[in-house]
């Protein structure tokens, strides 16, 4: 029974994409960081044993001792065949396949959905670089959960600066933070930039714009 080439199978390569800026892995279409719980379900359901009843697998992944992108993978597999207990092992290879997230995409291509306008009644270059100083440290905190938290670009103006971001919610935490840490005001207004074709949803950008002193 234990020699039944056809009675649990597992493809002998496996392949996952990896982001090569944040290193989240795609697992079902969807980005998200590395799980061993998600990995493990995720070989668990490449696994057939459609002949066995009340299937388990234990997954167990070491790194190949040379190649930086391959997992060997031994895949334990127990059920019940007429009736009584079987376990068999499995072997298997994972390769990790470089690739960039959707999110990274849009960092890379200078994407952006808010622009935050500074403007301020006397700028000088001291007071420009700690604005940008400030932005950063209000957007570093917010990339664990928005990675599109992100400036593309510093655009410089006479009576200021421009910081576009690619998201828009990130751009008006940047915003907010700015108008309060010099006691300003802010004002937002919004600019139809396209439309997404697979949603058909309407695609805005949002400017802030604001006035410290
Ligand atoms: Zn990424």
């Amino acid at each position: 029974m234990k020699d039944h080439p056809s009675l649990v199978k597992v493809p002998s390569k496996l392949e996952l994409e990896k982001c090569k800026r944040c290193g989240k892995l795609r697992v079902n279409g969807v980005w998200r960081e590395w799980d061993d719980l998600v990995v493990n379900k995720w070989v668990h359901d490449k696994v057939n044993a459609k002949s066995m009843n009340d299937v388990h697998t234990q997954v167990y992944l070491t790194p190949h001792p040379k190649e930086e992108k391959e997992f060997r993978v031994k895949i334990v597999v127990s059920g019940e065949v007429e009736h009584s207990r079987v376990e068999f092992v499995l072997h298997s290879t994972l390769f990790i396949r470089s690739n960039i997230c959707n999110d990274d995409m849009l960092i890379t291509s200078d994407y952006y959905e808010g622009i935050v306008q500074i403007r301020m009644s006397e700028k000088t270059p001291e007071k420009i670089r700690k604005v940008q100083d400030e932005i950063v440290s209000t957007l570093n905190p917010l990339q664990k959960l928005d990675s599109k938290a992100v400036v593309v670009n510093w655009v410089g103006q006479e009576f200021g600066m421009d910081a576009w971001i690619v998201s828009k919610k990130a751009a008006k935490a940047a915003a907010v933070a700015i108008s309060r840490l010099h006691h300003g005001t802010m004002s937002v207004s919004g600019k139809l930039i396209g439309l997404d074709v697979h949603t058909s949803k309407t695609k805005n950008r949002l400017t802030f714009l604001v006035r410290i002193p």
